[in-house]
């Protein structure tokens, strides 16, 4: 880990906080998190804060609690206390239909499997977030139909080549998914794009064109780009790099 710098991540963001009139669009704060079980699973964080428009790599080994983090951030999991405020808005408050509604609008999710839907064809897999808020829709159609827009972005990303309305995402690469799950989240310029280890499937020449193509899609839109990894090779590509265990405490139970 000795390539890391060795700056603490907060007061390393805080250089940045001119941006825009709220300086940071996530923050965390005395969080706690269990997950229940016989080996249960714990995660406290004091006091985590994003800036907009930055691009984050957050490294940390296998099992140390990343891919939970990223599902408190999204409010896919809720705290146990403390609070996540992510554009001014306490999440963790929100009731689970609202809190659904506000991370279909305000988050891109790349998710480590990329749980796309095997049945649907690429294009219906894109628009699909859209279905869940009129406002990314709105945005998604501002220069045309989203299946424009979605075309656009695959092209963008590498997956242009063919048409791809009535190919099912079953029948894709892995590389492909990747690529279909990446302009996902992008549709309709969510501000924050979170990303679990979305190159770990790919050679390194494969992860590094990935990473290339994305960011240049998260710079046009505009957005915050958190990506967790255990890979922190990857980290100089990012406007900062932050240590998992500089960030969350964990704890587990050992039964
Ligand atoms: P990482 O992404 O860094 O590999 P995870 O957040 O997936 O780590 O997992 C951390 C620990 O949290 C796991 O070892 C497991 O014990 C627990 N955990 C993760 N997801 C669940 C879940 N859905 N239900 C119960 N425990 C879970
Ligand atoms: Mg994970």
């Amino acid at each position: 880990m000795s390539s890391l710098p060795t700056v603490e991540p907060r007061r390393a963001e805080q250089s940045h906080a001119h941006i825009g009139s709220d300086p940071a669009i996530v923050k965390m704060a005395d969080l706690r998190f269990t997950w229940k079980g016989p080996s249960a699973f714990s995660l406290a964080i004091q006091d985590f804060v994003l800036p907009p428009a930055k691009r984050m790599l957050i490294v940390g080994p296998s099992g140390s609690g990343k891919s939970t983090f990223l599902s408190l951030l999204a409010g896919i999991v809720t705290p146990n206390e403390g609070r996540v405020e992510i554009l001014g808005t306490d999440t963790s408050t929100l009731s689970s239909a609202a809190r659904d509604r506000f991370r279909a609008e305000h988050f891109g999710i790349i998710f480590q499997m990329f749980n796309l839907l095997p049945y649907g064809s690429v294009i219906d897999n894109v628009v699909l977030p859209l279905s869940f808020s009129a406002k990314r829709r709105a945005r998604a159609e501002e220069k045309g139909s989203v299946e424009a827009e979605a075309q656009r972005l695959l092209t963008s990303l590498g997956l242009g080549e063919a048409n791809y309305r009535d190919v099912p995402a079953s029948r894709l690469s892995v590389g492909q998914q990747q690529r279909v799950a990446a302009a996902r989240a992008l549709i309709g310029r969510p501000e924050i794009i979170i990303a679990d280890e979305p190159t770990s499937a790919l050679d390194r020449d494969r992860q590094i064109a990935f990473l290339d193509l994305l960011f240049s899609e998260v710079s046009a839109a505009g957005s915050a780009l958190i990506m967790v990894s255990h890979d922190e090779t990857l980290g100089s590509r990012f406007d900062s790099v932050v240590r998992f265990d500089d960030i969350a405490v964990a704890e587990r139970a050992t039964a």
